[in-house]
């Protein structure tokens, strides 16, 4: 239970919350869970408690106000996340890794590590990029968020596929209101 680099922190927490938007829950049983932490870096043995499934899903309903408040709201809800879950960062290089950065308590439970991990990663990002660069996608029927790096022109769209169907839309809008008159 590791940080490598920023980048794979903000991106555990951009997934982490698209694990539930306007789609069905992808987060269901803790197999989900442990194919989810596998998939972000985390390796084998990943035990999992009962009780991680439901405080995972805590910590990302925590985590998704960021993508949406504004920058002073967004800033103290991730100081509340650090001041709770996150403890002086230490060094370890234990079973062998490389030395890398902690950032929760050795014994930490998934979630305290999930909140702890992911609140260094967005703020990191938003100290880095400003708080424009978090965002959710603009598209009328998705939720999804996004961490774009503010020197990329501004993003309103989670993928080109929300980009290209709200244009359409539009398009489809404007023609039949031009049919109607
Ligand atoms: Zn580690
Ligand atoms: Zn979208």
């Amino acid at each position: 239970m590791d940080i490598q680099t920023p980048d794979r922190l903000v991106r555990l927490a951009v997934d982490l919350v698209n694990t539930r938007t306007l789609e069905p829950e992808k987060l269901s049983t803790t197999d989900d869970l442990r194919a989810f932490l596998l998939e972000h870096g985390e390796s084998e043995p990943i035990e999992l408690a009962e009780d991680d499934l439901a405080e995972v899903r805590a910590v990302r309903e925590r985590i998704r106000p960021v993508f949406h408040r504004e920058p002073a709201e967004a800033a103290r809800l991730l100081n509340e996340l650090l001041a709770e879950y996150a403890v002086r960062p230490y060094l370890s290089d234990h079973d062998g890794s490389p030395w890398h950065l902690h950032v929760a308590e050795p014994d930490a439970t998934w979630s305290r590590w999930m909140a702890a991990t992911t609140a260094l990663g967005l703020a990191g990002f938003a100290a880095g990029h400003g708080f424009g660069a978090l965002g959710s996608c603009a598209a009328a029927d998705c939720e999804r968020v996004f961490a774009n790096p503010a020197e990329r022109r501004p993003r309103r769209f989670c993928t080109p596929t929300c980009a290209s169907r709200t244009r359409v839309a539009s398009y489809r809008a404007r023609r039949s209101a031009a049919a109607a008159t």
